[in-house]
């Protein structure tokens, strides 16, 4: 593997224990781990030397919520006014025609997005493993689209189980018995899971959601989890549709749901976590419960706003996540830093959120979510995962007297430079290093149309390109 020093930087952002902000200094990488770090490094034999004099250097961003099948499912007009239960009831009619292809190309597609955001580790939460795919070829294509980009990848194993006929949200063709989904869960973590520092590749356990999935799965779930120490992740607190529905159906508020059947605990991450009352946040930090934000979908859906400002001051773990292509519509985790610090505000006023505040909650909040003390700063001994951003551009003009806040409050385009990953250059002038983006576009487009033909949705525009012959 290359050296690489990046040379003179005009800031550097460390994330470590005093929060150091450094300028004029030098980053020595080498073997996958950040060597040293300081003024003029002494660095013969260096293969790569990069002018770092207008540039910010951060952390690798972090994103912690994801389903990247969505990707090839944006902006569809039946449902781009829709809230979350009649999103879903539509969009599970295109999804059921989920293949091999598709699940490789939306992978690449929204990792690849995610990298030239500046993230460099993902999060994926897979859910759908619908009869027209064999449910060991999800991981499969996604750890190759993951290899392929040189992107650091947890996978989360999720499914649904609970169909109609069980009073749940899904149609039959979508779910999986419970016992195959436990079976192939765990054929899953003891395949892809690499525990240790440093890792590329890990799964954790995601059934989707308490109006999908049914208690014995997420119980049975827990168990496995824990058996092979790996983490607990699935949407909770969402809507207030939810949590209607699990008062009718259970009789209790999904987070008492969650405590029957052993969803709490440190190794727990929940994706938004909007109505939360009093006690259950503090029940949260109790528990050392962590949080993956995604103010973007929470808006879009128009789902609410969650109480991110007390979380945090209740020291409950907080991270970043995009959410979902079909209901963002974007894999832009540098931007999602921006509508986060913007939403606080709405709720608590201007001083509730700062750019640090999101900054820190992308990198160090999104790494303690989690699991992980390996990534989330620039550190000596740390592997190196960095972003790079160039702020000699016409969008950050004006705003260089606080370079690390100007990437959160200017900025349109939100590309990184260079995107480093596991000391490898994966982003270089704002292009991925590894694919071919040209492909992932036209694949992409077209088994998005093919989709959306198959689920009957024919008076769908389509540009000339994607056009039959
Ligand atoms: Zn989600």
């Amino acid at each position: 593997m290359a050296d690489i020093v990046l040379l003179n930087c005009m800031t550097l952002l460390t994330q470590n224990d005093r929060r150091d902000e450094l300028s004029g200094v030098d980053i020595y990488i080498s073997d996958n781990r950040v060597k040293a770090i300081g003024r003029n490094l002494d660095t013969p034999g260096t293969t790569e030397k990069i002018d770092c004099r207008n540039k910010l250097v951060i952390p690798g961003l972090i994103n912690t919520h994801h389903h990247f099948f969505q990707t090839l499912q944006r902006n569809i007009p039946a449902v781009q006014n829709a809230k979350l239960f009649d999103w879903l009831v539509q969009l599970y009619e295109i999804w059921r025609f989920l293949d091999e292809k598709i699940v490789y190309y939306s992978s690449l597609l929204g990792m690849g997005e995610l990298l030239k955001t500046g993230c460099t580790t993902t999060t994926d939460h897979h859910y759908l493993y619908p009869r027209s795919i064999d449910g060991a070829v999800i991981p499969a294509m996604q750890f190759k689209a993951a290899g392929e980009l040189g992107i650091r990848f947890s996978a989360t194993r999720g499914s649904m189980s609970m169909g109609k006929k069980q009073g749940g949200l899904p149609p039959e063709s979508v779910v999986q018995d419970d016992d195959d989904i436990l079976l192939q869960t765990e054929e899953a973590i003891r395949k892809y899971h690499d525990p240790s520092d440093g890792s590329m590749q890990q799964i954790h356990v995601a059934p989707c959601s308490p109006f999908n999935v049914s208690p014995r799965v997420l119980k049975e779930s827990a168990k496995l989890a824990r058996k092979h120490h790996v983490r607990l992740h699935t949407h909770l607190c969402e809507t207030l549709d939810e949590e209607k529905f699990c008062l009718e159906k259970f009789g209790k508020r999904p987070f008492a749901l969650m405590e029957d059947v052993d969803w709490v605990g440190p190794d727990v991450w929940y994706a938004h976590g909007i109505y939360f009352n009093d006690d259950e946040l503090q029940a949260l930090a109790d528990y050392g419960i962590g949080i993956a934000h995604c103010p973007a979908s929470n808006m879009r859906l128009g789902s609410g706003i969650a109480r991110i400002r007390e979380m945090r001051d209740l020291g409950i773990a907080v991270g970043l996540g995009v959410d979902g292509s079909a209901s963002n519509d974007t894999s832009d985790l540098l931007g999602e830093l921006r509508l986060a610090l913007l939403l606080q505000r709405v709720k608590y006023g201007a001083d509730a959120m700062t750019a640090r505040d999101v900054l820190e909650m992308a990198t160090l909040g999104s790494a303690k979510v989690l699991g992980r003390n390996d990534i989330g700063s620039i550190e000596v001994g740390k592997v190196a995962d960095i972003a790079v951003f160039d702020l000699d551009k016409l969008e950050y003009s004006g705003a260089l007297s606080d370079p690390p806040a100007a990437i959160v409050f200017s900025g349109y385009n939100h590309g990184a430079w260079m995107t480093i990953v596991n000391g490898r250059i994966v982003v270089r002038d704002y292009k991925l290093v590894n694919v071919d983006e040209r492909k992932i576009i036209e694949n992409s487009n077209r088994l998005s149309f093919q989709m959306l033909k198959k689920a009957g949705a024919a008076s769908v525009f389509v540009p000339p390109a994607y056009r039959e012959q």
